[in-house]
């Protein structure tokens, strides 16, 4: 909820406008959901509260992967399972990079191949709260540990987030906000297939997010063959859009590359994404060997094609990271895990 809404919710429950704000230092700042414990509340407020739980999902299973990376199958309270994954890394410097990744949507109608996600087509968007709470699911993780806060989130879980733009941007912006999370725009990253209108749109919220669009071909016919929207949207439409982005923003702009064994890891493809990419501002390609996923037909690439692929790209100079293969073991490419959940029950 907004400020706004929670002095309605607030005053609809018998209390003074005022109440709002202590409640969300509680809820956003502290990140408390046991209204138990949020000591300078009325009591009468906190009774009410305490009547149903605050959180409307639950983590029915959290995979770890012993690599420091945890993803969570969490139920929402009508049935869907989506998921999360808290990554625990070091910085260069020693310091801990804690990272969020979080779903916009139950299950993705954007029907991309390679990924899990999709296969079971869109449930429905989440809500505002339901992106939020699972940054609640993740906290508890980190308290486990004995660790403070995150120090990036990036919205790459399941679903296409700008295609439930509202309640993503209603819940980004509470974590954005002093009066909410406080938790800087620049560690927020963004990450869409590219839906060329609303990366115009997100770049006019006033908002500092990076931005990461899923690539993945260098062709149209390739793309679209892997990303069906891609029919629709067209490569250099997004990329278009993708440096309207950079120029309206500032931010940098990552492109995703998931190479996939025989469709898009050959040296020709790596030669065409540097050329698709010449002139364009400040861009990054992130490149992240596949996770095999079951009944998908499509197989990773051999090191031997990462390793020619990044060569050539830095030779062209572009600023190119090849993404480590963690979680395989906690089948951390998006949607596996829920994958098997929601076929298993
Ligand atoms: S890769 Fe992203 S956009 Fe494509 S199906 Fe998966 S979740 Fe949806």
């Amino acid at each position: 909820m907004t400020p706004d809404q929670l002095r309605d919710a607030v005053v609809a429950l018998g209390q003074k406008p005022f109440v709002a704000k202590q409640l969300a230092q509680w809820l956003y700042e502290k990140r408390e959901t046991d209204p138990g414990k949020m000591s300078n509340l009325p009591a009468a407020l906190r009774e009410k509260l305490a009547a149903q739980p605050l959180l409307t999902s639950r983590v029915i299973e959290a995979d770890d992967s012993g690599e420091g990376t945890t993803k969570l199958a969490i139920r929402l309270h009508d049935g869907p399972i989506i998921e999360c994954v808290l990554m625990r890394e070091e910085n260069e410097d020693g310091s801990a990079r804690l990272t969020a990744c979080i779903s916009t949507q139950a299950g993705c109608a954007m029907g991309c191949t390679f990924c899990a996600s999709g296969m079971l087509g869109l449930k429905r968007n989440l809500t505002a709260g339901e992106i939020l709470e699972q940054f609640y699911h993740i906290d508890a993780l980190l308290k486990k540990d004995g660790l403070s806060w995150l120090t990036n989130v990036v919205v790459m879980g399941m679903g296409e987030p700008l295609h439930n733009f509202d309640n993503l941007m209603q819940a980004l912006t509470i974590l954005n906000a002093d009066w909410g999370f406080k938790f800087g725009a620049r560690r927020i990253t963004v990450s869409t297939v590219g839906l060329p209108d609303k990366i115009r749109e997100l770049a006019k919220q006033g908002m500092q997010f990076n931005l990461a669009i899923s690539l993945h071909a260098t062709s149209d016919k390739q793309r679209t063959k892997l990303i069906p929207t891609n029919v629709a949207t067209g490569l250099a439409n997004i990329i278009e859009a993708a440096a309207d982005y950079f120029s309206e923003t500032k931010r940098e702009v990552t492109f995703e590359y998931t190479l996939v064994g025989g469709e898009n890891d050959s040296a020709a493809d790596a030669r065409r994404l540097a050329e698709l990419l010449r002139g364009f501002p400040r861009a990054n390609v992130n490149l992240i060997p596949m996770n095999p996923v079951e009944g998908s037909g499509l197989i990773a690439p051999t090191t031997q094609a990462v390793e020619e692929f990044t060569r050539i790209l830095k030779q062209a100079g572009v600023n190119v990271h090849v993404r480590k293969k963690r979680g395989r073991a906690v089948q951390a490419a998006c949607g596996q895990l829920r994958l098997r959940l929601e076929q298993q029950f």
